[in-house]
C-alpha cells in the first residue's frame, strides 16, 4: 500500500512574510491528515524560516531544485549537503520549467537556453540526491506539440531512461515521479483523469519492465498540471496516482489545504 503524497511547488513566489503567513495558515488545517505525505516546496531564501515553523508538523520540507556537487566554484547553485543542512527531505528534480519547456509563457525563444536542464544534468542531480538521502521528485512529461504528434509515451520513456539511466533499482525506493504534461502546467487545461492514470500506469509499467516489480509496485507517481480542489479527488483515487504536484493552487492555503484533505 503506497502512503499519498501532495507536494506544493511555489515556484518563485512569496517573500518570507508570505510564505509564513501561507504555512500558518494551512499547516492547522492539514495537520489531521497524517496518513498522508506533505511536501511544500518554497524558493531558497524562505526554506529556513519554513522550516521553523514545520518543525512539529508531519508537514515535510522541499526544494524546487539543486546543484550536483557538493561544494565549490559553482556561483548561484546551491548544492544537496546545503539543502539536508536546512532540513530539506524531498527535491524536484527536471521541472519542465527548468527544463526551459513552458506550457504557457512570456518567455522569449531564445532567452529559454538560460534554464537548461536536460536528462543528463537530470540524472547527475538523481544520483547526488540520493547519494545525500534526499528523495527526488523526478519530473516528465510531453509539450503539446509531442502529444500531438503522438509522442507522449515515447518521450516520457526517454526521460525516464536517460534521467534514471545507470541507477540501481535498489536505490530508487524514495524516488518520486510526477507525471506533468507540460501543457497543462499552469494553463489550467488538466489532462483528463483517464489519460492521466493511463500514463501513470505506463509509468509504472516501464519500472517493472526496465528496473523491478517490487520496486514497480512501490514507487510513487504523482499527477502535476493544474491540480486543484475541484479535480483532486477523482484524480487522487485512480490505482496508479498516488497523489500530486501542485503548483499554482498551492499558493492558496485554502484551496491547497482542500487538495491535502482529498488525498
Ligand atoms: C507544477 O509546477 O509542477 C505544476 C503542476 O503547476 P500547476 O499546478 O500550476 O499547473
Amino acid at each position: 500500500m503506497r502512503t499519498k503524497l501532495v507536494a506544493g511547488n511555489w515556484k518563485m513566489n512569496f517573500t518570507c512574510a508570505e510564505a509564513v503567513a501561507a504555512v500558518e495558515s494551512f499547516a492547522r488545517i492539514v495537520a489531521i491528515k497524517e496518513t498522508t505525505d506533505i511536501v511544500v516546496c518554497p524558493p531558497y531564501l524562505s526554506i529556513g524560516r519554513v522550516r521553523e515553523l514545520l518543525r512539529n508538523t508531519h508537514i515535510k520540507l522541499g526544494a524546487q531544485d539543486v546543484f550536483w556537487k557538493d561544494w565549490g566554484a559553482y556561483t548561484g547553485q546551491i548544492s544537496p549537503p546545503m539543502l539536508y543542512d536546512c532540513g530539506v527531505t524531498y527535491c524536484i528534480v527536471g521541472h519542465s520549467e527548468t527544463r526551459g519547456r513552458f506550457g504557457a509563457t512570456e518567455v522569449e525563444e531564445a532567452d529559454l537556453g538560460y534554464f537548461a536542464e536536460t536528462d543528463r544534468t537530470v540524472n547527475h542531480k538523481i544520483r547526488a540526491l540520493l547519494y545525500h538521502s534526499i528523495n527526488p521528485i523526478l519530473c516528465v512529461g510531453e509539450t503539446q506539440a509531442e502529444r500531438e504528434a503522438g509522442r507522449t509515451d515515447e518521450v516520457v520513456t526517454s526521460q525516464l531512461e536517460q534521467g534514471l539511466a545507470g541507477i540501481d533499482p535498489s536505490e530508487l525506493y524514495f524516488l518520486v515521479v510526477a507525471y506533468e504534461p507540460v501543457w497543462a502546467i499552469g494553463t489550467g487545461n488538466t489532462c483528463s483523469v483517464e489519460e492521466a492514470e493511463r500514463v501513470c500506469s505506463s509509468i509504472r509499467g516501464w519500472f517493472a519492465r526496465k528496473m523491478d516489480e517490487d520496486l514497480a509496485e512501490q514507487v510513487r507517481i504523482l499527477y502535476g498540471g493544474s491540480v486543484k480542489a475541484s479535480n483532486s479527488d477523482e484524480l487522487f483515487n485512480q490505482p496508479n496516482i498516488d497523489g500530486g504536484l501542485v503548483g499554482g493552487a498551492s499558493l492558496d492555503p485554502g484551496e491547497f489545504s482542500r487538495i491535502v484533505m482529498s488525498a
